[in-house]
């Protein structure tokens, strides 16, 4: 609970001036109540207003997104960007294409990144979009002519030195490779300007696998530490079947552990011969199609319609790899009630704060999404590297320095929960580790 009169103030005039925008309260809220400690111990922060500016975005632009449909019909989207603190970089951030998508999502993406962007220890601010658009049941033709309007009001407020989007839920590879196709043309400048390229034009390995593969290092990382065991043996449950979920079950595989169940927004499946990648693959990734076709094609595999049933079913590892607030009270206190010893957030925020709590409560390891799903981001930044330096390094230079990246993210967030006097609360670790670096660039640099 908000007990710290400073933090409480700002909350409230959050809250004051965005009532409605419910998910960026959310995220306001669990990152104050984690800062109290620390805030406590520095009067600095308040004789600087830090943490007035740090929740209010540098700015955002909203903007008309008009396109074409196959049959000749006017289209209208709405699109965003929000540039929420380049104290040490350089906003980064993804873009998501999502019916769902509102000012308030966007908000508490940018919000997150800032935290996570600094968690990685590279030079990156944050920042993150999207729109409202929905790629699903869209032509190729459609997708493109989409991109390229989102990418003719975009340009002119990025750049490889001012803010680099990336890809999130909806914008993937394809996506990508519209959008850095229409800002090569509007510049006439080939530059790192969006991460997740394509690996013929500036793309980097790895960094498909960088998410699932990260959220699995720092997994591995905190069970050794914490509990001296490993993700071998263990039996894995994954929510989503997109690009994180994916590769969280591949290295999940790769580490000895069975994934028995994955979901989309539709349903979920469960294995218990362990779920068959090359088939999840085939229909999620080059099919693009629903998960109950999974189902139909592996005996033994069983197709359930409600989604939240995924977290009924028995396991060691729960991953929410798929939106916000997709685990809520009732899932946590079913994964409890089953024996989970660990929850790790692939996802942004798909645990709610009670959730959170619950798990926290009852001795199971959490790991928050800011800390445990930096993987892709981290790997972003080291694509960015590359660019400026016209290199490509190779796929295991690239693992092995997202691994080291993610085992380093584990300890700071570790020993800043230790230094709070919370040892093991990875949610107040992550957030101190990654505010301080922020707080303190933004004191150096006066009031910007
Ligand atoms: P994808 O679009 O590749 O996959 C998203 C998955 O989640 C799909 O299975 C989708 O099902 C499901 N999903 C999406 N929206 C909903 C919803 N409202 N309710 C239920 N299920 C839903 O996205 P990513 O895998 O890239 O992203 C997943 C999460 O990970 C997001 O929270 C994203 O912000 C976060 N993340 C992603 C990173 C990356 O590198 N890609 C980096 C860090 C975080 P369906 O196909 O049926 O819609």
């Amino acid at each position: 609970m908000l007990t710290n009169a400073y933090l409480k103030r700002v909350y409230d005039d959050v809250t004051r001036r965005d009532p409605n925008e419910k998910e960026f309260l959310q995220a306001v809220y669990e990152v104050l109540d984690s800062l109290q400690p620390y805030v406590e111990k520095h009067p600095e922060l308040e004789k600087n207003g830090i943490i007035e500016r740090i929740v209010e975005p540098d700015r955002i632009v909203s903007f008309r997104v008009t396109w074409m449909d196959d049959n000749g019909a006017t289209r209208v989207n709405r699109g965003w960007r929000c540039q929420f603190n380049s104290a040490i970089g350089p906003y980064k951030g993804g873009l998501r294409l999502h019916p769902s998508v509102n000012q308030s999502i966007i908000k508490f993406l940018g919000f997150e990144q800032t935290f996570k962007n600094s968690l990685t220890g590279l030079p990156m601010g944050g920042g993150k979009g999207g729109s409202d658009f929905d790629p699903k049941g869209k032509s190729d033709a459609e997708v493109m002519r989409f991109c390229q309007s989102f990418m003719t009001e975009l340009y002119r407020h990025i750049g490889a030195d001012t803010d680099v989007p990336a890809g999130d839920i909806g914008t993937g590879a394809r996506e990508i490779g519209y959008m850095f196709g229409q800002y090569k043309r509007l510049q006439n400048c080939f530059t790192g300007v969006l991460t997740g390229k394509g690996l013929d034009f500036g793309g980097s390995l790895a960094r498909t696998q960088a998410t699932g593969y990260g959220l699995l290092y720092f997994v591995e990382e905190m069970l050794k530490c914490m509990k001296n065991d490993s993700v071998a043996g263990k039996t894995v449950v994954i929510s989503g079947a997109g690009n994180v979920a994916i590769y969280a079950a591949e290295k999940a595989s790769q580490l000895g552990g069975k994934v028995v169940a994955m979901c989309d927004s539709q349903g979920y499946v469960y294995d218990p011969n362990g779920i068959k990648l090359d088939v999840m693959k085939q229909i999620k990734e080059v099919e693009r199609a629903r998960i109950s076709e999974y189902a139909k094609r592996v005996p033994g595999s069983e197709y359930g319609e409600n989604r939240t049933d995924i977290w009924k079913i028995k396991c060691d590892i729960a991953l929410p790899c798929a939106t916000q607030n997709e685990l809520d009270a009732d899932s946590a206190k079913a994964l409890i009630a089953n024996g989970v010893s660990v929850v790790a957030e692939g996802a942004n925020m798909p645990s709610t704060l009670e959730a959170v709590e619950l798990f926290l409560k009852n001795g199971v390891l959490f790991a928050p999404a800011k800390a445990a799903n930096a993987g892709g981001v981290a790997t972003s930044g080291l694509e960015m590297s590359q660019n400026s330096q016209r290199l490509s390094w190779t796929f295991e230079e690239v693992d092995a320095k997202l691994r080291g990246i993610m085992v380093n993210i584990f300890h700071n967030a570790y020993d800043a929960s230790a230094e709070c006097g919370m040892e093991g609360n990875l949610v107040v670790g992550a957030n101190v580790a990654g505010f301080i670096k922020v707080s303190r660039a933004m004191i150096a640099q006066g009031l910007v």
